[in-house]
């Protein structure tokens, strides 16, 4: 069983906002949101990161981020977009070391990032 904090938020023993619950994945909103919506969308299984996938999880990688988009626009950010972001491994500023896509929307976001 892993300690890390995203599966102990599947199991309920770290209390979340959830948006959205399956089989295989949770979203629930970001604790220290960047932005009016943000919020994360994870697998239930605990996968370290993007880069630790598997061909074996095309699916679950497609069917992440097909929930992520209509997630986002059950939550209002169909007119004016959102974005997709999944951070991996130190240099991409990964902090929880279970993969999640972030979304964020609401407000217009800079780019390049810092
Ligand atoms: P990362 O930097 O790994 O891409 O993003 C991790 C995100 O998880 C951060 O935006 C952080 O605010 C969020 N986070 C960390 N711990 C918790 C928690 O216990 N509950 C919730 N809802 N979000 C968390
Ligand atoms: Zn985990």
């Amino acid at each position: 069983m892993s300690d890390c904090i995203f599966c102990k938020i599947i199991r309920g023993e770290i209390p979340s906002k959830k948006i959205y619950e399956d089989d295989e994945m949770l979203a629930f909103h970001d604790a220290t949101p960047q932005s009016p919506v943000h919020f994360l969308l994870i697998p239930k299984r605990h996968i370290r990161n993007i880069m630790e996938t598997e061909a074996a999880d095309v699916f679950l990688l497609g069917t992440l981020l097909y929930r992520a988009q209509e997630l986002a626009k059950i939550l209002g950010c169909e007119e004016n977009g959102v974005r997709f972001v999944v951070n991996c491994k130190k240099d991409g500023g990964q902090t929880v070391d279970h993969l999640h896509i972030h979304v964020l929307g609401g407000r217009s976001l800079d780019w390049p990032p810092g």
